[in-house]
C-alpha cells in the first residue's frame, strides 16, 4: 500500500470526494453517491475540513450577510444522515 498515513482514507477516495465536492454540496449528486461521499467524509478528516471549507465558502458567496456555521452544521448533517442509513 502506498500513502496509508492515514488510516480509512484511500488516496483513490480522496481524489474521488474532491472532484465531487462541489456537486455534494449543491445537491446535485444520486443519493448512492451522495451516500458514499457522507461515508467518505466520516472517515477521513482531510476531506471533511476541505468540504467544510467549500459549504463556508458557498454559504458566504450565496448569503454575505447571515453567520457561517458550516463546520458544526455540515458535520452534524452528514453524521445525523450517516446514522439514519
Ligand atoms: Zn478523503
Amino acid at each position: 500500500m502506498i500513502g496509508d498515513e492515514r488510516p480509512g482514507c484511500a488516496e483513490q477516495a480522496c481524489g474521488w470526494a474532491l472532484d465531487h465536492l462541489q456537486e455534494f454540496l449543491h445537491g446535485e449528486l444520486s443519493e448512492e453517491a451522495a451516500d458514499a461521499f457522507r461515508h467518505h467524509l466520516t472517515a477521513c478528516e482531510s476531506c471533511m475540513d476541505e468540504a467544510d471549507m467549500e459549504a463556508a465558502v458557498s454559504r458566504a458567496l450565496k448569503r454575505c450577510q447571515q453567520p457561517v456555521h458550516a463546520s458544526v452544521e455540515l458535520r452534524m448533517r452528514i453524521v445525523g444522515l450517516h446514522l439514519d442509513g
